[in-house]
């Protein structure tokens, strides 16, 4: 069975839009046939109007307790996101999903450490509710370039201790949030990250020798055209040879990744 098979194509209302902070939207949807098989770091590809041909991918930020609903939460950056900015509630989205392979959690880890650079908190919320079901002990470390960048704090997962560092120490700790890791990984049975590359960079770079001791997940953005391994546009070398990010990803373990050869977006 691949990652793929258990896609639809839905035409999901809008419950709600709103900016949850400076540039970035929170938008829940009606969307009982994804979310109910949904896990997390999987994703859908979303319709942007008829203005845009391609579909954009967007992680699976969170669901509700029903699993009836899904939220997605992205910045705008471009004419996609724009326009899914714009769209009010009673309106229908057309949603393709959930695609792709999403974060693995091992069910004898019990520490799980969680680092999201900026928006990465999109898909690591999803993946925090789901394994905080699980009984287990969640720490989220959380950076941003500014404070007001930061997922403020009723948005964040609950039952995770949380710890801040944004680059210009207008909140939690002055430096970049990889600074943070070192200190939480003898604690950690598993990391799972997400992020831009950069910050993937300096873990899989850096911190290579204290690092290769824990798995770490990194779930990966590329430029991505359809979602379903047809057009090989989200291609990536690893260790493995060439895999697609649709569908052998956007997980991947980041020793896996040839990040000479990792094309930023
Ligand atoms: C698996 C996956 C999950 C994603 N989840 C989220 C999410 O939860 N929240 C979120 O905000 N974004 C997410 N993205 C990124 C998102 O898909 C892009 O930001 C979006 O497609 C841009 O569309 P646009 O039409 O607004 O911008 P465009 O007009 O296409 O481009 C405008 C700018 O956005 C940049 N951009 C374009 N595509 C991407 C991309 N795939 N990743 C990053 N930057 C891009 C371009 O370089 C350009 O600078 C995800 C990407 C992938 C591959």
């Amino acid at each position: 069975m691949t990652n793929q098979s258990k896609a639809t194509v839905i035409q999901a209302p809008v419950i709600s839009n709103h900016e949850a902070m400076p540039g970035v939207h929170l938008l829940w949807l009606e969307a009982p046939e994804i979310a109910r098989v949904a896990s997390p770091g999987q994703f859908v590809m979303a319709c942007c109007g008829r203005e845009n041909l391609l579909r954009r991918p967007m992680s699976i930020h969170r669901t509700d307790e029903d699993k009836t609903k899904l939220a997605l939460m992205f910045t705008v950056v471009g004419k996609g996101t724009s326009w899914l900015s714009q769209r009010q509630p009673g309106e229908k989205l057309d949603l393709l999903g959930p695609l792709g392979k999403g974060f693995s959690v091992d069910p004898a880890s019990f520490n799980l450490l969680l680092v999201a650079g900026g928006l990465g908190i999109a898909p690591l919320t999803f993946l925090a509710q789901t394994a905080a079901a699980g009984n287990r002990s969640i720490a989220l470390l959380l950076g941003a370039k500014t404070g007001s960048q930061l997922c403020p704090g009723h948005l964040l997962p609950q039952g995770v201790r949380c710890f801040t560092a944004t680059d210009d120490g207008t909140a939690g700790s002055k430096g970049i949030i990889t600074d943070l890791l070192p200190k939480y990984l003898d604690w950690a049975s598993q990391v799972f990250a997400c992020g831009p590359s950069a910050m993937y960079r300096t873990i899989a770079n850096q911190n290579r020798k204290l690092l290769r001791r824990k798995e770490i997940q990194v779930s990966l953005e590329t430029r991505m055209a359809c979602g379903l391994g047809l057009c090989y546009g989200c291609t990536v070398k690893t260790r493995q040879g060439l895999k697609q990010v649709c569908q052998d990803g956007p997980v991947f373990n980041i020793d896996d990744i040839l990040w000479d050869e990792f094309v930023d977006i």
